[in-house]
């Protein structure tokens, strides 16, 4: 499980970004963080990852708080937390399975004919979770090649070979088309569920929030305006 208690963050004196941010997520939940532009959303998910670090509050994984780390656990906590993009980061000129292997990268080297370093095992495993995001057949195929949709599938599958207990997505659909868009919350929704973890996604579209997501947080000027089960948000909220 995931708390977040208090959680406080200043970029500038005395102009807040967040304040006294507090919600908790089960396993095998989806959580949609709405609201405009400049909210604060982006700052919980940095908050989350650590990406942040002087801020104010708890964030407990599994009660143990994130916060609280040294270096040596911060890193071993890091790789507990997956992360998804707006614009996809990946690598273009590599194959689609070198890029899912590349999340891996806390314990291997990513120069190119980096492949090679993997073993049999993590190709496999790779190959299944390609297969899990409908992409097996473009394992070999560059990066470049894909559209937006199959693009962020390859991240959703890079950040799930690190085997994580919460995945952050920042913004995961807004470069992509209704369709992409339907198609990947629908694969992150299922995921979750399948691998029992916590992905929590920004956005900006309220009605597939609702339509995917089994939690909503609003985020209004720095702070948090609604917290609850996706089925109790109004049309006009
Ligand atoms: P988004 O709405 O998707 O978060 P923004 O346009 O607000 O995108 O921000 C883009 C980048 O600029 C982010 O990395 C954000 O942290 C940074 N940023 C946003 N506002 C400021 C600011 N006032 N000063 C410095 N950096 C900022
Ligand atoms: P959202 O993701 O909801 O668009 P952000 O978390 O990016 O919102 O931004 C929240 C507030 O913090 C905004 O007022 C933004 O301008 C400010 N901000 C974000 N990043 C920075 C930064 N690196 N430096 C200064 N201010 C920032």
């Amino acid at each position: 499980m995931l708390e977040v208690k208090n959680l406080a963050k200043s970029y500038q004196k005395d102009k807040p970004a967040l304040t006294d941010i507090s919600f908790k997520v089960d396993s095998g939940k989806f959580v949609a963080i709405i609201g405009p532009s400049g909210a604060g959303k982006t700052t919980i998910l940095r908050s989350l990852n650590q990406l942040i670090k002087d801020d104010d509050g708890q964030i407990l994984l599994d009660g143990e708080d994130i916060r609280a780390a040294n270096k040596a656990e911060l890193r071993k906590l890091r790789r507990q937390i997956g992360m998804i993009f707006q614009n996809y980061n990946l690598v273009e000129r590599l194959t689609v399975i070198e890029n899912v292997l590349h999340g891996r990268l806390g314990y291997k080297s990513t120069i190119s004919g980096m492949i090679g370093r993997y073993t049999e095992e993590e190709k496999r495993e790779a190959l299944e979770l390609l297969d899990k995001v409908g992409l097996s057949e473009f394992a070999l195929q560059r990066c470049s090649e894909l559209s937006g949709g199959q693009k962020q599938r390859v991240g959703i599958a890079r950040a799930l070979i690190q085997h994580p207990k919460v995945i952050l997505c920042d913004e995961p659909i807004a470069s992509l088309d209704p369709a992409s868009a339907q198609n990947v919350m629908k694969l992150l929704k299922d995921l979750t569920v399948e691998f029992n973890i916590i992905c929590i996604a920004n956005l900006h579209q309220i009605g597939l929030a609702k339509e995917h997501a089994d939690q909503i947080i609003g985020i209004r000027k720095g702070q948090m305006v609604y917290n609850d089960v996706s089925e109790n948000l109004s049309e006009d909220a």
